[in-house]
């Protein structure tokens, strides 16, 4: 039974909020820790975390205080001035990552367009004037036009035509592909090396290490999108980490902020070739999203999450794997706390509302496939809990 409250907020939202997403009737009100509250008082336990947003959980401490001490002292001072987070915030970046200069922004669909610009400059400038970008089927790299483009959805080709040329997409995992779609007019290799939106996918070893030396022998970029496996949310700081090799280009966002809109480019040194104007923003290094991005790094350092993720992830999967003889769960996949698995048939839509209705938020980035992305925090207690519900729901769909 909803309350008066949340049915005039409902109809409100349908009043004035323009469509671009089916959501449950439910209005969000308090996050803390692993949970949500609904107006109506309902608990959530969140295995979504804000869409692998979260990764200190909901309203931590350090957030909220880096925001109370910042907004205190500077809010805004332009683009057009450095200033004294964005400053730290940069030089803790390249401390621990292999790149040496950071382009900020709010989000990861922005982070990607500021990666292929630099990428098209970088062929305009010493490949005469290359500009296609090889990326790859069931990738996703935002909602901008060319992020769009770029993303390999088979069901967005048709969408927002014309698209923005230049962008080539071929098998994932596939390093001849790569190989044959290479041309005079190729500038960059841009990819997740584990697929969040296609259903977690992970990037083989030896096509990591293949696409590097390609990308070296061709003399083209290699860019990863790293806005939903970077900072700790695989078991490593950067996914890259695992593979062994360095890309050219770097993209982060989502955990990035904990929850505030904040998202980056990263660069080696020698890819600094930007001229002046080629790339910026109103809210490029904003002060309140350094402070936060600041706080949220530190934090993830000192509570050693990208170990204690490895940790969680490997229970879950075992946990998963116990399961799976007594219920419908195939090809268990992912690593830290990016994993999915496979239902038999494409029920993922009607799981994930049987779930909410029992308390708990899963997601199901394609129609047969179940993900899970908690927050990094996240203890064994409240995978079992979870697991709890999942199986109940799972139990009540497939005897129907
Ligand atoms: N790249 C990847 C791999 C993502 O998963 C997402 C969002 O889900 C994006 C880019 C786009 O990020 P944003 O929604 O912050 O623009």
């Amino acid at each position: 039974m909803k309350n008066q409250k949340t049915l005039e907020l409902l109809e409100e939202a349908g009043n004035s909020i323009l469509f671009t997403a089916s959501r449950p009737e439910i209005v969000m009100e308090k996050g803390e820790g692993m949970y949500l509250w609904d107006t109506d008082g309902r608990k959530y336990l969140d295995f979504i975390g804000g869409w692998a947003v979260n990764c200190l959980g909901h309203c931590p401490d350090v957030i909220s205080e880096a925001l109370k001490k910042q907004s205190s002292e500077l809010i805004n001072a332009s683009p057009s001035f450095y200033n004294k987070p964005m400053v730290e915030f940069a030089r803790l970046l390249t401390d621990i990552s292999c790149f040496d200069k950071v382009f900020f922004t709010s989000t990861g669909a922005e982070a990607n367009e500021s990666a292929i610009k630099l990428a098209r400059k970088y062929g305009s400038k010493m490949l005469n004037g290359a500009f296609e970008i090889i990326t790859t089927v069931g990738s996703f790299h935002g909602r901008t036009l060319a992020t769009m483009s770029a993303t390999g959805k088979k069901h967005w080709e048709p969408l927002f035509a014309p698209k923005v040329p230049g962008f080539i997409h071929v098998p994932f995992n596939d390093t001849e592909a790569v190989s044959n779609a290479i041309n005079p007019n190729t500038c960059a290799v841009m990819l997740e090396p584990i697929q969040g939106e296609g259903g977690v996918n992970t990037a083989d070893a030896g096509y990591i290490k293949e696409l590097r030396s390609l990308c070296d022998e061709k003399g083209i970029l290699l860019i990863f999108d790293e806005v939903q496996t970077g900072l700790g949310r695989i078991g490593k700081m950067f996914a890259y980490e695992e593979y062994g090799i360095e890309p050219d280009i770097m993209t982060l966002a989502k955990g990035i902020g904990g929850g505030f809109p904040l998202a980056a480019m990263l660069t080696k040194k020698k890819y600094d070739i930007f001229d002046a104007g080629d790339q910026g923003g109103t809210y490029t290094g904003q002060p309140l999203a350094m402070a936060v991005g600041i706080a949220v790094v530190h934090e993830i350092i000192k509570q050693k999450l990208p170990e204690r993720v490895q940790m969680m992830g490997d229970y879950l999967i075992e946990r998963l794997k116990e399961l799976s003889a007594e219920y419908p769960i195939l090809n268990i996949r992912g690593k830290g706390l990016l994993i999915a698995f496979d239902l038999p048939e494409p029920a993922g839509r009607d799981i994930v509302s049987g779930c909410l209705e029992s308390g708990l938020i899963i997601n199901s980035p394609q129609s047969s496939v179940i993900r899970f992305m908690p927050p990094l925090i996240v203890t064994k207690w409240e995978i079992d809990k979870m697991l709890e519900i999942l199986m109940k729901v799972l139990k009540t769909h497939f005897k129907q």
